[in-house]
């Protein structure tokens, strides 16, 4: 058996995986196509999302942030995100769904070193995000969080996807609306293997 050393056997796995920052505003469809890609890809979706949900049933601090449609405590998402990558299931990529939040969880993916290839920005429209989450009906989902979040969304939000949109090779901007969801899956899906 010939021994390759780590760091290259690390290097070339890292080669081939598919990591995937899923960046855009509430109801873009992150999820929704970020479940795409985990089926076609066989990759698992992280979601910081659903983590903090589940966070918000045992920690009264994080149920009352996020009842207000504002972004928990850096330290805690880390905490979850840490010991979700640190699964053996994430070994050959992952969709990363909700996190970077801010330039500050963006600096702390970069001192982590959390890696990623591909930023798929999903660009909606403020009317049509509007009406997309009036009609999902989750928990948060009522009009003066709504608004909230979107406020969220534009101030801590924009400027880590105009940080990534400075590496154009990696950065993916899709137009998620007016069609239906399997093409706009599809479009994803043939951008990131476009880039190889
Ligand atoms: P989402 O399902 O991505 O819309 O997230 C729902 C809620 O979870 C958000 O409104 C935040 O309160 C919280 N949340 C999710 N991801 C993060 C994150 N990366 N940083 C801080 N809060 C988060």
């Amino acid at each position: 058996m010939i021994l390759v050393p780590k760091t290259l056997k690390q290097f070339l796995e890292e080669m081939s995986n598919v990591t995937v920052v899923m960046i855009g505003g509430p109801g873009s469809g992150k999820s929704t196509y970020s479940k795409y890609l985990t089926g076609h890809f066989d990759i698992p979706h992280v979601y910081t999302g659903d983590m903090m949900r589940d966070l918000q049933k045992k920690d009264p601090e994080v149920a009352k942030i996020m009842d207000r449609g504002d972004l928990v405590p850096i330290k805690k998402v880390m905490s979850a995100l840490r010991s979700r990558l640190a699964k053996d299931d994430t070994k050959n990529g992952y969709i990363l769904d909700g996190f970077p939040r801010n330039t500050e969880q963006l600096n702390a993916m970069r001192e982590e070193e959390i890696s990623y290839n591909y930023v798929v920005y999903l660009n909606v429209s403020e009317k049509e995000v509007i009406k997309r989450l009036t009609s999902r009906g989750r928990k948060d989902d009522k009009p003066e969080i709504i608004k909230n979040r979107l406020k969220v969304y534009e101030k801590e939000t924009g400027p880590v996807v105009k940080e990534f949109r400075k590496s154009p090779r990696r950065f993916i901007e899709i137009k998620a609306e007016g069609k239906d969801e399997k093409s706009i899956a599809a479009d994803i899906i043939r951008e990131i293997e476009k880039r190889g």
